[in-house]
């Protein structure tokens, strides 16, 4: 953006339009993930000529796009998903808000999006939460979830740069994921379909990145387990499981107790509650925490020599997910949970980490990743 035209939007500007009509609440037992959503959205129009607009908070309503809106033809389009929490005292909270900007405006920058400054987004997004204050369910494991999306609104069949764009933040009430305690997942290694390569996309929060997913989810349903096991290569190196970053817990093949993560070398998301865990179990300081390549070759092999401890996706849905077998190569390998006790469907590590970042993220435990709005 040159020529005067704004290279940010400003907080300062913002325009609020509200509701007449405010909807009811619905009961928070009933809330299904992604289906409710608050009366209220942000929008910032966005053209090359301009730079940005002002934003406004406006009724949560149908957008008027042209048939041939380039957002619909060539997934010309990236987002967010992030959550607001209510605090013991009633104030609401983001975590981390500012780690989701960044990675937004990278993949903004990866699709030739417009940038913007992410400080003035996170302003707007607490107008937003001040105006839907009474979306965003108490209790632990309730939460507001946000979804920033930034879309090509060219009307233009053309395969270029956007000369327009709309950025815009809904919100939709949820419920804990896991409603009645944790509850272990199975894997399924796919050996056939892979999600990101390198020099591709997988580390950009795209569209594109996520429909070509929802066929081999549905196969690996189809054959009884619960998520994929993304992996890639002769070995099959873990990248991500569904749409979680992948921890793997273990004695390794040194005999030491490590919490390893596939490295962000652009095949995978650089997930907010990743780096969360990494910086905590380093803190904790108790066994080695590495960033670097496994393969599934090597987890079943620890799996046959028992020195496999636990393996876990994270994420802001769920914060951590725990894994309970995973299919590779003809065979279900188990992956235990807790071996003090056969009835827990979390390994120890997994609870913990689990334990501390809800704890934070709902303000019991004071830390600078908790921001209250
Ligand atoms: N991987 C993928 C593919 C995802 O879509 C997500 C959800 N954003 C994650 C990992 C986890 O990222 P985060 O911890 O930032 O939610």
């Amino acid at each position: 953006a040159g020529g005067g035209a704004h290279a940010t939007f400003q907080a300062a500007t913002l325009q609020k339009s509200l509701t007449t009509s405010p909807k009811p609440l619905k009961p928070k037992e009933d809330l299904v993930f992604g289906h409710t959503f608050s009366d209220h959205m942000l929008a910032v129009e966005w053209t090359t000529r301009d730079g940005w607009g002002r934003p406004q908070i406006k009724p949560y309503g149908p957008l008027q796009l042209d048939p041939s809106c380039s957002v619909f033809h060539y997934a010309f389009e990236c987002f967010e998903g992030l959550k607001a929490y209510r605090d013991a005292a009633g104030k609401i909270r983001l975590f981390r808000p500012e780690m989701n900007m960044a990675r937004m405006n990278d993949s903004a920058s990866r699709l030739y999006l417009p940038q913007f400054d992410g400080a003035e987004a996170i302003e707007c997004i607490k107008e937003l939460l001040r105006v839907d204050q009474r979306w965003v369910p108490d209790g632990r494991g309730y939460s507001l979830y946000l979804r920033p999306t930034l879309i090509a609104t060219e009307n233009t069949l053309g395969v270029h740069r956007a000369h327009s764009a709309l950025l815009y933040v809904i919100a939709s009430p949820c419920g804990p994921y896991f409603p009645t305690g944790f509850k272990a997942i199975s894997l399924y290694c796919d050996e056939t379909n892979v999600r990101a390569w390198p020099g591709g996309v997988g580390n950009r929060k795209v569209g594109a990145n996520y429909a070509p997913s929802i066929k081999p989810q549905a196969e690996a349903e189809r054959k009884g387990y619960q998520q994929i096991l993304w992996t890639i290569g002769e070995d099959h190196e873990l990248m991500e499981v569904g749409t979680m970053n992948l921890f793997v817990y273990w004695r390794n093949e040194a005999g030491e107790r490590e919490l390893v993560t596939p490295p962000l070398d652009g095949t995978i998301l650089p997930g907010v509650t990743r780096d969360s865990i990494l910086e905590l179990a380093r803190s904790w300081d108790e066994v080695k925490v590495s960033e670097r390549k496994v393969s599934m070759k090597q987890v079943a092999k620890a799996s046959d020599e028992g020195r496999l401890l636990e393996i876990f996706g994270a994420g802001t849905a769920c914060v951590v997910t725990p894994v309970r077998r995973v299919f590779y190569q003809g065979r279900d390998y188990d992956v235990p949970l807790d071996p003090a006790n056969p009835e827990s469907q979390a390994g120890p590590l997994a609870a913990r980490v689990y334990e501390t970042l809800q704890a934070i993220q709902y303000g019991d435990k004071p830390s600078k990743w908790s921001v209250v709005v």
